[in-house]
């Protein structure tokens, strides 16, 4: 792991805390890990999931529709949406802040953000692995 992967990091759990605990999360051996021993692995696609219990997740999205949406969106079908909402955040989100995007989906929306804010770091939720 880079330097600048690891700071990245860091600057994230700073936002974070555990699920089942109010104990921050730290850094641990391909895990996120709180005071309690609460312990979240880092997928091998580098997600973390925080999730708690036996809830079963709620997306229906398959492999192949992911892949789809993908191959959608890299096309530029929505390009202008995506360079709008990226000008928008420049102008209007803290270069230096933590963005959240809830339903981060494949994550195309939240790159094209912090690629106009790159001093901003941001943080993509879905129920979806
Ligand atoms: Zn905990």
């Amino acid at each position: 792991m880079s330097t600048t992967h690891r700071d990245s990091r860091d600057r994230l759990l700073a936002v974070l805390t555990c699920p089942l605990c109010p104990a921050r999360l730290e850094s641990a051996d391909r895990a996120l890990r709180c005071a309690n021993r609460h312990t979240f692995n880092i997928a091998r696609h580098g997600y973390i999931s925080l999730m708690t219990g036996h809830r079963r997740p709620t997306s229906a999205d398959t492999p192949d529709m992911i892949r789809a949406r993908t191959a959608f969106l890299q096309a530029g079908h929505y390009a202008p949406l995506t360079r709008t909402l990226a000008e928008l955040a420049a102008v209007l989100c803290p270069s230096d802040g933590t963005l959240l995007d809830a339903g981060v989906g494949t994550g195309h929306y939240l790159a094209a953000v912090l690629d106009a804010l790159p001093p901003a770091m941001g943080l993509g939720l879905d129920t979806s692995t």
